[in-house]
């Protein structure tokens, strides 16, 4: 058993994280203690606090963990979920700061975690707890729009960051800044339109790019484009259903869903909308009736397909079912869904593995858009759309002119359309995930990396080790 390993054999995620780092390490030469440094957790914050729930007093274990401090703020989810522990948020705040450089988002990382089950308790209990863990981060200067700032992650979403928010608000009042204390807020309280859904299309955009390269989709026997591609999501939480809803339109096939009850599947493809209305209706995927249940939910994974989707938590695919997989494409749109056992078996099969640091980093991208929205104090596109209007009509008039044609009602709304805050958003979304997907392919041709993953780490460590070498180390 080596070093890494707990006593059952199996690695900490944090030391995954450690292993996929020292591979990338060997491209560089670098001083050695620079490297430690950019691996290891700056802070790591854990507490108790009591809540009061019903007549009982609940004592609340939670976490944040401020991974590195080479940007700032530093930035990264908050997630509830009774699987919460030390080792997993310290493993995914890494993750954040890896992500945020290898996007150009001048974050440090940072991730948050309570130990609770949502689905248990009562929204009144919930926004209790959050409103507390806020206090106590406010306490120790862990919250802040220059120092740390939460978003949404597996078990919160808007309404959890409103009450972060308002709690900040109430305990910091006259800050001009505090909106951008924590992203992924309604748009009515200082939100950005497109981050909801924007995880999810940034592992559309990615996994789009990918099938776009020809030499790419040879090398597994695919042709190009996603249309007709046959596609796996496993999770249909806010990135699973996004992300599966972006392919489908685009003429992907889905055809299976996986959630924790069981999965569906059906060949000819699944209607993702439909789906979630039945989701909605009954409070399970199973049984809707344009498709066959799978009772064991894991077994969906190993269903022949061209891309798999794991969009749930980490771990699902290990050294027992790597084997097992049948898909060519792995685009993991959950943070370490796959074991590093598994990682070395998938690749020797050939499969092209999309890695998360990369793949997921479109809802941090989009928190950085909200982040500057709020500091900024104005809404995306409020100075320019009119502007861009006016000009686009000038223009459209002397086109008409200088070729005598009238152009059509339907084609001039669309030529003279300004820039809404969405429009921004999302094509600054895009061209974030195109050029991250080159950057790492680029990488990994030019030094004949043997996967995505080493590359995307190499790239990103590169960035953290030139923001240092530029900061210096404070005596
Ligand atoms: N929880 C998301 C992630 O893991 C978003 C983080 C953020 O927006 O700060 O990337």
């Amino acid at each position: 058993m080596s070093k890494n390993q707990n006593k059952t054999g199996s690695y900490s995620f944090f030391n995954c994280i450690e292993k996929n780092f020292d591979k990338a390490a060997r491209f560089i030469s670098i001083e050695k203690g620079l490297l430690e440094q950019i691996k290891a957790c700056n802070s790591v914050y854990r507490m108790h606090f009591p809540v009061k729930i019903g007549k009982e007093i609940k004592v609340i274990e939670a976490y944040r963990v401020q991974h590195s401090h080479h940007k700032l703020p530093c930035k990264g989810g908050l997630r509830y979920s009774m699987k919460v522990n030390q080792d997993e948020i310290m493993t995914l705040a890494a993750l954040m700061t890896y992500k945020c450089a290898i996007v150009d988002v001048p974050f440090g990382g940072a991730k948050g975690g309570i130990k609770i089950d949502p689905q248990t308790i009562s929204s009144e209990n919930i926004e209790k707890i959050t409103r507390r863990y806020t206090s106590e981060l406010i306490k120790k200067n862990f919250i802040g729009p220059g120092i740390d700032v939460p978003a949404p992650d597996y078990g919160t979403g808007e309404r959890e960051m409103s009450w972060i928010f308002d709690t900040f608000l109430s305990l910091r009042s006259g800050d001009v800044d505090a909106l951008a204390c924590v992203t992924g807020k309604p748009v009515s309280q200082g939100g950005v339109r497109g981050r909801k859904e924007a995880t999810g299309l940034g592992v559309f955009y990615g996994i789009r790019e990918l099938c776009h390269v020809k030499e790419d989709m040879y090398s597994i026997g695919l042709d190009v484009g996603l249309v007709g591609k046959k596609i796996i999501i496993q999770g249909l939480g806010n990135v699973g259903y996004h992300a599966a809803s972006f392919f489908h339109e685009s003429g992907a096939i889905i055809i299976a869903l996986a959630e924790r009850e069981g999965a569906i599947y059906n060949e000819k493809g699944l209607n993702v909308s439909k789906v979630f209305l039945h989701l909605k209706n009954y409070g399970s995927i199973l049984n809707f009736p344009e498709a066959k249940n799978i009772e064991n939910t894991e077994k969906a994974l190993e269903l022949e397909c061209d891309i798999l989707i794991p969009a749930a938590l980490e771990n699902v695919i290990h050294k027992n079912n790597a084997n097992c997989i049948k898909a060519k494409i792995i685009g993991e749109a959950a943070n370490g869904p796959i074991t590093p056992e598994a990682d070395e078996i998938l690749d020797k099969k050939g499969v092209i593995i999309v890695p998360d640091i990369y793949l997921n980093a479109g809802g941090v991208t989009v928190s950085y858009f909200e982040w500057l929205k709020n500091l900024s104090h104005v809404r995306y596109g409020r100075m320019e759309k009119k502007f861009r209007e006016n000009v686009n009509a000038e223009f459209l008039k002397v086109i008409e002119t200088v070729c005598k044609k009238k152009i059509s009602i339907e084609e001039k709304k669309m030529i003279l359309r300004g820039p809404r805050e969405i429009d921004l958003v999302r094509s600054g979304l895009e061209d974030t995930m195109i050029n991250g997907f080159h950057k790492i392919r680029d990488l990994k041709k030019s030094l004949k990396i043997e996967n995505m993953r080493t590359a995307a780490f190499l790239l990103s460590i590169n960035k953290i080790i030139d923001s240092y070498e530029k900061l210096g180390i404070f005596p």
